[in-house]
């Protein structure tokens, strides 16, 4: 794998979706699915609005051209066009003359002296309003009034809600997904980086040259309703799933952590656990709880799939979150491509687990007689978790003896991989070694 040149892809194409103005449904959320479109076959879905999904409705359409505020000579102290975080999602169209006293209770910023604008939506209550900087609102209030307000949004009952699906069919019927979600405007770490984690990791995965052992979804949504929605229309499917991913806010230059699933011990745990210890990273590691994204609903308790995050700046960490700092000073490709690797890592791990059984469970086999005994000494070196800080070196024959000790028919790869401390992909490598050797039969 090249990972400069992908990270070079990945810094070309934060530049291109960054503009876009998305939100829960729109023309910018249309756009950004067809341009990853470009790079992987993402199939698109159109779920109409209006339409209920479990307790939730689907909203109507909202697109918006534009939005100012201007003062009484004509000047714009705001422009949408500057900064698409600088209207609240989902405003109602408005073009009126107000005076600062009535336009204040519709201006949001984070405080005084804050150079940030903030993230606002009105989702589900009809309102309107701007987001600004502590400057920005300071000059508004000192322009010369009265103000001029416009905001150019149209809100279409008949229009829909958009949804990415890559579907990827393994030699299992076993299946994992990796959600992500496209519904925040121009903000990079939340989530154009996990926009674009996903999209080039189900690229990795369709141009691999082995098949695929498991069956694995792409899911790209709008946050909550988005979910829900592709929950509610893949209710079989989905209930199915062996466990699964959220990609969100992964492209910090902060430390990588990982959010556990709600069960905290599930094999997804582990394998994202075996990732970060075969890779010598020590993570933050975050417990479960219902907060966060859209691991709420696929965790729900009709669905309860195992669902886990692995984040490089976790959302409500970091001081840009949800405002116009989160940019692209903040996101750079780089820092996406540490967590794809770990991504990949773990997914790579889901798909190859297997469980094998010796085929001489009765004292050990004699290796010589097989022409096993190569490189003796010869060193593969085993990183064996950053945690205790072991490092050795061991020859291909101790880790022989190491799986043909646990093949008892009850230890899967990953289990091996822990007991032993030996990295995965040794261990995964010299089963199938093994197995070809007619020493390990698939259980
Ligand atoms: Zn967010």
């Amino acid at each position: 794998m090249d990972w400069s040149r992908l990270s070079r892809s990945i810094d070309q194409l934060l530049e291109r979706l960054f503009p876009i103005q998305r939100s829960l449904t729109g023309g910018g959320n249309r756009l950004s699915m067809k341009i990853l479109q470009e790079i992987i076959p993402i199939k698109l879905l159109e779920y109409p609005a209006g339409t209920k999904v479990y307790d939730w409705v689907i909203p109507s359409e909202w697109n918006i051209e534009e939005a100012w505020i201007k003062d009484a000579n004509g000047s714009k102290l705001i422009d949408f066009k500057e900064c698409n975080l600088h209207v609240v999602g989902y405003s109602e169209p408005i073009n009126k003359t107000l005076k600062f006293s009535q336009l204040s209770k519709h201006l949001h910023r984070l405080n005084e002296n804050s150079n940030a604008i903030p993230y606002r939506t009105t989702y589900y209550e009809k309102n309107w309003g701007f987001c600004v900087t502590g400057e920005q609102y300071r000059r508004i209030e000192k322009a010369n009034g009265p103000l001029k307000v416009f905001i150019d949004s149209t809100t279409d009952a008949q229009g829909s809600l958009t949804v990415g699906e890559l579907v990827l069919p393994g030699k299992s019927k076993d299946e994992y997904f990796v959600s992500t979600y496209f519904c925040h405007p121009s903000m990079a770490n939340d989530n154009l980086s996990g926009l674009i984690l996903t999209a080039f990791l189900a690229q990795i995965m369709v141009n691999r040259d082995v098949q695929l052992c498991k069956s694995w979804r792409f899911i790209f949504v709008p946050e909550t309703i988005g979910a829900i929605c592709y929950l509610k229309h893949n209710e079989a499917s989905m209930k199915a799933m062996k466990g699964g991913f959220v990609a969100s806010c992964c492209g910090g230059p902060g430390r990588l952590g990982y959010k556990e699933t709600f069960m905290g011990d599930h094999l997804v745990d582990r394998a994202i656990r075996l990732v970060f210890r075969d890779s010598g990273i020590d993570p933050i590691r975050y417990r479960f709880s219902p907060d966060g994204s859209d691991e709420r609903q696929y965790s729900s308790p009709g669905f309860r799939i195992p669902t886990a995050t692995i984040s490089k700046d976790k959302y409500y960490e970091y001081s840009e979150y949800h405002t116009s700092l989160d940019n692209l000073d903040f996101v750079n490709g780089s820092q996406i491509v540490e967590a794809l690797k770990l991504y990949l890592g773990a997914v790579e791990i889901l798909d190859k687990n297997k469980t094998y059984r010796s085929t001489m469970q009765y004292g050990e086999p004699q290796l010589g007689r097989r022409d096993l005994y190569p490189s003796i000494g010869g060193g593969y070196k085993v990183h064996a978790g950053s945690s205790n800080q072991i490092e050795e070196f061991q020859d291909e024959v101790s880790i022989i003896s190491w799986i043909l000790f646990l093949a008892d028919g009850s230890c899967d790869l990953v289990t091996m991989a822990e007991r032993s401390k030996i990295s995965f992909e040794l261990i995964e490598r010299l089963s199938d070694k093994l197995f070809r050797h007619d020493l390990l039969e698939i259980m």
